[in-house]
């Protein structure tokens, strides 16, 4: 029994909710779960660990990787380079690890020219009002940064269509639920299960 995990891109406007979720959804280590650590060029914020939450690198390294081939999509999203390491995701989703991909849309849009079969999951917040508190709640960006962002948010907002589900971050552990029901969604599809299930469906079709 085997199966190639799936791609998921997630993409939201900063402040949805989509980094909560991810956390969330990886918060009991799953086997079958992992998420794409990229490459950025900004400076960490404070309790981000390099390796964890990013790889942490300088404009010349990046510029670098991307010569070298090494991204599988890369964008520039704020002013800083973001991309995603292309071994890294291969070789997880070849081990039947579903892969989650947290990056903005022109990162989206790249992943699924390269690869169709990659799920699109949009992370949309309740409201603009919602969004402009939870931006100012977190109180990790200075207010220059807070209102880049949100004026970046309906930008980001503005490419949902590209994306095959959405989610409204209202109530956190409905967006949860909702998101996890995706997952076990493409678990179940034809192709999936009939790739995971080859040796019981012989069996069962045989005469
Ligand atoms: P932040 O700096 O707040 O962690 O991320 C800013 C934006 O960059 C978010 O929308 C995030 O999803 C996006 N991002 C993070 N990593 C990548 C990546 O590897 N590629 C792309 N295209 N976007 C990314």
């Amino acid at each position: 029994m085997s199966t190639r995990g799936n791609l998921f891109i997630v993409s939201a406007p900063s402040g949805a909710g989509k980094s909560s979720l991810i956390s969330a959804l990886l918060k009991d280590k799953p086997l079958d779960k992992q998420v794409s650590v990229s490459h950025t060029t900004r400076q960490p914020r404070p309790g981000e660990v390099d390796g964890q939450h990013y790889h942490f690198v300088t404009v010349e390294q990046f510029k670098a990787l991307i010569a070298e081939n090494a991204f599988f999509e890369w964008a520039e999203v704020f002013g800083n380079y973001y991309g995603t390491s292309r071994t890294v995701i291969e070789q997880t989703l070849a081990n039947g690890i579903d892969v989650f991909l947290d990056i903005d849309w022109q990162g989206g849009e790249q992943v699924k020219k390269l690869m169709p079969e990659a799920i699109g999951v949009f992370i949309l917040p309740p409201s603009k009002d919602e969004l402009a508190r939870r931006l100012t709640g977190r109180g990790q960006d200075s207010q220059e940064v807070i209102d880049n962002r949100m004026a970046q948010a309906v930008s980001e907002m503005s490419h949902y269509k590209q994306y095959d589900f959405v989610i409204v971050n209202d109530d956190f552990d409905t967006a949860l639920t909702d998101l996890q029901a995706i997952i076990r969604s493409q678990r179940l599809t034809m192709a999936s299960q009939t790739h995971t299930h080859n040796d019981m469906l012989d069996d069962l079709l045989a005469n």
